[in-house]
């Protein structure tokens, strides 16, 4: 038995999320990595350390450069044939690539694994996290994505995997890269933050999430999140989104700052180590499951707050 997981990256550097993949793959089998890029062999060259990696299969041609779903799937699908499970994390990479993989493999895909039994069970989350479900696949072939904050990162080093160059597959040239807006900040990813700090409708807008939630993710070194709610109303950027359509986040620490506290938003936080919620309504659902809850007005008790934590 041997599992391949994909590898993400900017062709330069390995993306840490590929490390929860790769421990969640251990109980698979003998753990593979692809790395599919362009000049991507420092990629390769990070993939062979980690630990558990026993080989790392490098493809490199111009067309896997920008990560498109389009391009990577015939190559895993080639690839597929020596494998019982194909595996990536589930951040957008992922979801992205494995349900093209799983349909031209004509397979079901598991998705958002938060434990891998044995090699054909595994727990999922269900009903925006509500229940948690654990299943038994009946297929012979697997194509499942591993959901981070479920899975210790894999140790980045200690491993000396052999690096096997595969022949790209052709271009497809259904999609076409066009450019990536990336935003530039000196925070910690959202996902891989110890601390995360986050905002909701109760901001009011752009300004004032920018001027409570900044120097508040600035006192903690935190990633600055945001309800769905405060994302719509265009308080926060898309890609802060907490929660069933975001992004599933696990810190240290997760402050909740007007954030009600709907079902939708705690999927994607109610993991956290230590939860804090910020709410002037004292019946607000946060609460049932922060580990301290803070009821007042915001916009006076977080810049007391953050004054307290800067001095
Ligand atoms: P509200 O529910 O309006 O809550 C605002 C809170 O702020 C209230 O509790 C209020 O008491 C408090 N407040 C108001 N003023 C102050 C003040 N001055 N000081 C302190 N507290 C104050 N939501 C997500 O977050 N993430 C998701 O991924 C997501 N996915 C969804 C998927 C689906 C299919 C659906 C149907 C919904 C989804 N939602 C998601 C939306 C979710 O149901 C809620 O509508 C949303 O989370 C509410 O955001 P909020 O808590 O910021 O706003």
């Amino acid at each position: 038995m041997s599992v391949l997981i994909i590898a993400e990256h900017d062709n330069q550097q390995l993306n840490p999320a590929t490390l929860h993949a790769v421990s969640a793959a251990a109980k698979l089998g003998d753990v593979h990595v692809l790395v599919a890029g362009e000049a991507a062999g420092a990629v390769a060259e990070a993939a062979r350390k980690i630990s558990g990696v026993s080989k790392v299969l490098l493809a490199e041609a111009p067309h896997y450069a920008a990560g498109l779903a389009e391009e990577l799937a015939p190559l895993v699908v080639q690839l597929a044939a020596d494998y019982s499970s194909i595996g990536a994390t589930a951040t957008a990479f992922g979801k992205n690539l494995l349900p093209r993989v799983a349909a031209l493999l004509d397979v079901q895909q598991v998705s958002d694994l938060t434990e891998v039994v044995d090699e054909k069970t595994f727990v999922r989350p269900i009903y925006a996290g509500n229940a948690f479900k654990t299943l038994r696949s009946k297929q012979d072939k697997l194509v499942l994505t591993f959901r981070a904050t479920a899975f210790e990162a894999a140790a980045a080093e200690g491993g000396n995997a052999e690096i096997v160059e595969v022949t790209a597959t052709p271009a497809q040239n259904l999609s076409r890269f066009i450019s990536r807006e990336l935003i530039q900040s000196d925070r910690p990813e959202l996902t891989q933050a110890k601390v995360v700090v986050s905002g909701g409708r109760a901001l009011g807008s752009a300004e004032q999430f920018k001027n409570i939630m900044e120097p508040l993710a600035d006192s903690l070194g935190a990633a600055i999140g945001a309800s769905r709610a405060a994302v719509d109303a265009e308080y926060a950027a898309n890609d802060t989104q907490v929660g069933q359509t975001g992004k599933v986040v696990a810190p240290q620490l997760y402050i909740a700052v007007g954030i009600s506290g709907a079902i939708q938003h705690t999927a994607g936080m109610q993991d956290s180590k230590v939860i804090v919620a910020i709410n002037k309504d004292p019946d607000a659902p946060i609460f049932n499951i922060a580990d301290y809850g803070l009821v007042g007005d915001l916009f006076e008790v977080v810049p007391q707050l953050t004054a307290a934590l800067k001095a």
